[in-house]
């Protein structure tokens, strides 16, 4: 059982998240041309790429998150990468300076601080089909099982509740993104933002549950 978190599992987490969207990075392209531009598996490589980096540096969880949350929007101008980078600053500025690792609270709180960070960027919310779908609920898992002591389970429920949610943007009409002037055509296929989260969560996860014997982890 894993009780605190250091920069290690933050960077084991990273990498394991990493591993599986350079494996699915052609999936995500190809939902994101049902209703987008396809361009969001390239998008999220280069996402994976400087949170890697980021997280390499021998530094404090605070600047590791706010270096990747500035590294991440600045990559390439599309909304997903613009979103996603304030989830990192959001997460990151939110972060006690002096704590070098965090309890299972610690983490719900500052996923907590990234998604209003978000929230202050767009306003999409859960039922609008996009990374919404699966972030809002992924981050409300993480905050509801704040109160115990065991990462695996955490992240473990706050994945099953990103796969949940992106799976249920399949049945949605986009309202936001380039998706949105698109109506009844984004019916039917799984939002490309909502899929990736989805895929992040389940890295994360992956990386701290031994059960799973991840060798990327
Ligand atoms: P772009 O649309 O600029 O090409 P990407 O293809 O990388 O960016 O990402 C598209 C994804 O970004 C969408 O599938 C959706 O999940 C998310 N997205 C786009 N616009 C918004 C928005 N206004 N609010 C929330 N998420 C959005
Ligand atoms: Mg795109």
């Amino acid at each position: 059982m894993t009780d605190r978190i250091t920069r290690l599992e933050l960077s084991r987490m990273i990498a394991a998240a990493a591993s599986r969207i350079r494996e699915q990075h052609a999936r995500l392209s190809q939902l994101d041309c049902v209703a987008g531009d396809g361009d969001h598996g390239s998008a999220m490589l280069r996402t994976m790429d400087r949170l890697e980096a980021a997280f390499a540096k021998d530094s404090d969880l605070k600047s590791c998150f706010c270096e990747a949350g500035w590294s991440v929007m600045g990559a390439d101008g599309g909304a997903s990468t613009s979103l996603l980078g304030a989830f990192f600053l959001g997460v990151g500025e939110s972060a006690s300076p002096d704590k070098d690792s965090w309890t299972c609270a610690d983490l719900a709180n500052a996923f907590r601080a990234g998604l209003s960070a978000v929230e202050a960027q767009t306003k999409a919310r859960p039922g609008d089909k996009t990374m919404m779908d699966a972030l809002t609920p992924a981050v409300e898992a993480l905050g509801r099982t704040s109160g115990c002591s065991d990462f695996e389970q955490a992240l473990a429920e706050a994945a099953r509740a990103a796969t949940t949610g992106a799976e249920s943007t399949r049945d949605m009409i986009a309202k936001y993104g380039r998706a949105r002037h698109l109506g009844e055509k984004t019916r039917g296929s799984e939002d490309a933002g909502a899929a990736s989260i989805a895929i992040i969560f389940d890295g994360f996860s992956r990386a701290l549950n031994s059960h799973h014997g991840d060798s990327n982890a």
